[in-house]
């Protein structure tokens, strides 16, 4: 199993992840892509960005991988959906690019985030290059959605020093019209992690009429505070930074009315998080 020509050609650095990457790793057979899954000697990578002050502490290189099995409305990233749209890429070279930046994320106190896409699509994968950061003594933080955290053992997270966590609604009905997933395996996960006392970053995707419910964002912003491990909310005001994507992807975007919610809608949901004794971004 090897990445073909074409992959080897491709950069691995991005400018942002709202680079619209398709079909790059279309080629790998079927089976290579099986193969990759079980062994995780292989990813697949949308980009590698560097620079980002917001996943994570200090200042981060995040890998984007792709793979997803939610269908979030406001996704921005739609690429990231097919994993064979992402680069593949040997888990060697995978840690070479992460040697690059040892030096540099030491001296600015960061580290590595993996994010997505859905990085537990690609667990094995995601395990073994936390271990390889580990083992160079980089800080790690894994950007998941939350809904196949059961994949990781507890000696697995134990690679993991930070979890930033996408809590995307309370309501099961309405996490289901939003991601298209149930939310119980998430709320799960999200209990483990608390158990584990693994520091959790909790990011809530703020968009009008779909997720700023007052009785919702209650209810979790309570258990959030109950679970005794979230460090800190980051509610993120949706924007159509990748509005693009979906219209070039040619998927129905039914958001492409929908507009950032006003200060005050953000002033409130985060004053119900300050109000439930969470720190909150
Ligand atoms: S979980 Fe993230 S990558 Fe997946 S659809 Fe939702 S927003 Fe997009």
């Amino acid at each position: 199993m090897s990445e073909n020509l074409k992959a080897q050609q491709v950069s691995l650095e991005a400018s942002s992840p709202f680079e619209l990457r398709v079909n790059l790793g279309r080629d790998v057979p079927e089976s290579d892509v099986r193969t990759a899954l079980v062994t995780g000697d292989m990813g697949f990578v949308h980009s590698f960005t560097t620079g980002s002050a917001v996943d994570g502490p200090g200042v981060r290189v995040v890998a984007w991988l792709t793979g997803c099995q939610f269908r979030c409305l406001y996704c921005h990233n739609p690429d990231t959906w097919n994993m064979t749209n992402g680069v593949p890429v040997t888990l060697e070279r995978a840690k070479a690019q992460l040697a690059k930046y040892r030096h540099g994320l030491k001296v600015m106190k960061g580290g590595l985030t993996v994010s997505g896409g859905e990085p537990l699509m690609q667990d094995r994968f995601v395990v073994k290059l936390f271990t390889a950061a580990k083992a160079i003594g980089i800080h790690t933080a894994l950007d998941t959605n939350g809904f196949l955290g059961c994949r990781l053992s507890d000696e697995e997270l134990e690679k993991i020093d930070l979890v930033l966590l996408d809590l995307k609604t309370w309501d099961q009905e309405r996490h289901h019209r939003l991601t298209g997933m149930n939310v119980n395996l998430v709320l799960n996960f999200a209990r483990r992690l608390a158990l584990l006392r693994k520091p959790v970053w909790l990011r809530y995707v703020l968009v009008p009429e779909l997720t700023d419910d007052v009785g919702d964002i209650d209810r979790i912003a309570s258990f959030s505070a109950g679970l005794g491990n979230v460090e800190r909310v980051d509610v993120l005001p949706f924007h159509q930074m990748g509005a693009f994507k979906w219209k070039q992807l040619g998927i129905g975007y039914k958001l492409q009315n929908a507009e950032p919610p006003s200060k005050e809608i953000v002033d409130r949901v985060c004053a119900q998080f300050r109000e439930a004794g969470l720190r909150v971004y």
